[in-house]
């Protein structure tokens, strides 16, 4: 049995989507920017696909920019906020310390472009307090990103709260959703959001696309130059096959939001009841603001990789926190971000579910992870040292 569990990393493709996707690999292939026949048939099936995703967070078609995924929507967005800023001398910024390393190594590169950054705490439950984004807004401050939901431990943000905050004090907020879009609710007037990220790869569509919405009157920053694509603002044929797969996975989510959350928060309850009983373990981040799927839990005196591989060898996919840590060993920032000292923030798993799971991977999972856990630490000279200081 193959339990796949990192669906925050990414996702399976739907049938669905592949299937809308495999006309425009075949026949239609023309190029939506040629004014023949067959370009502008293209051209139709793109702009159908910008309605189909529009309408999917109550935005406009002129409001939504194809990207190359959740990165690039990121980087966009926060060079758009950051180069209007500095034409009227503001350049300060204003974000959390555990945003996706999208969100925080583009900040990284301008503040070596003279940009101030404040990057907000976030409390040991993993919520950001909109109260704080108030309280840190100066004159200077041109932009505000935080993200919907994290990655890594699953909490929900107080979006709407912030914006308003933003939006009363004329400053630019954008939102990484790409967590959110097609596994909650999101909607860009009820979040009073000015630019929105979403990724296509974490809701069944394919990888490689996905889309920044701005507000429309906001001017946007073009990452990439060349041809007048996106109404000049990012240059490039379109991915036409991703577009219109990642419309029909975007379509399929917001259709069944409800009854696939419904399904993955009783699989994800039953992993909290099966797991949460496990000596020396915690649960991180805030239960109820919570994204169905994520569950991210930490074990004393084992190392997370450890973990990984053996339940690796034992059918069972996961994480240790987001993708691009993995691979390092350095614990997670948005652990350490939420105060898990980083001796145990070494020992984490993240379990990330999908409605494509089922509760009998569920019990193999419950099953599993207990006697991995115990027997890393009958090897572990951390788990020793814990227990003797104990006695
Ligand atoms: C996956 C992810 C990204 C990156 O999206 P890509 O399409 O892989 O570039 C950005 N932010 C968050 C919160 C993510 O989970």
């Amino acid at each position: 049995m193959t339990v796949y569990a990192d669906n925050a990393a990414t996702t399976k493709l739907s049938d669905n989507a592949f299937n809308a996707m495999e006309p425009f690999l075949k026949e239609i292939y023309g190029n939506p920017s040629s004014l023949h026949t067959v370009g502008q048939i293209a051209k139709e099936h793109l702009e159908n696909a910008r309605e189909t995703i529009a309408s999917s967070i109550g935005a406009n078609p002129r409001e939504i920019y194809f990207t190359s995924g959740g990165s690039e929507a990121d980087n966009q967005a926060i060079r758009t906020a950051a180069y209007q800023g500095a034409r009227k001398g503001k350049k300060h910024i204003i974000s959390s310390k555990f945003e996706h390393h999208a969100v925080l190594h583009t900040l990284n590169a301008l503040e070596k472009e003279g940009f101030t950054v404040t990057l907000l705490d976030v409390y040991s439950n993993g919520v950001v307090k909109a109260q704080d984004v108030e309280n840190a807004i100066t004159e200077e401050t041109c932009l505000v990103t935080i993200m919907t939901a994290n990655n890594e431990i699953g909490t929900i943000q107080p979006i709407a709260e912030i914006g308003k905050i933003c939006r009363e004090k004329g400053v630019l907020f954008h939102t990484d959703a790409v967590q959110a879009v097609g596994h909650i609710p999101v909607n860009v007037n009820d979040m009073y959001v000015d630019m929105l990220s979403v990724s296509a790869h974490k809701f069944h569509g394919p990888k490689g696309i996905g889309f920044l919405y701005v507000k429309s009157g906001i001017p946007v920053k073009n990452l990439i130059e060349g041809g007048a694509q996106e109404r000049g603002k990012r240059a490039g044929t379109e991915n036409l096959p991703a577009i219109a797969g990642m419309a029909a996975a975007l379509k399929d989510a917001v259709d069944n939001l409800e009854e696939n959350a419904k399904k993955v928060t009783a699989m994800r309850d039953r992993l909290v009841e099966g797991l949460k009983g496990i000596e020396r373990s915690r649960i991180n981040g805030d239960m109820e603001k919570h994204l169905p799927g994520t569950l991210n839990m930490c074990f004393e005196g084992i190392e997370g990789e450890s973990l990984l591989l053996l339940l690796d060898m034992k059918g069972i996919c996961a994480s240790s926190g987001s993708a691009c840590t993995s691979g390092s060993l350095d614990p997670s920032h948005v652990l350490l971000a939420i105060g898990v000292p980083v001796e145990i923030a070494h020992g984490s798993l993240r379990l990330s579910i999908s409605e494509y799971n089922t509760m009998e991977e569920m019990e193999h999972i419950i099953k599993t992870v207990p006697q991995v856990v115990s027997y890393l630490r009958s090897i572990s000279p951390v788990w020793e040292k814990i227990t003797r200081e104990e006695k």
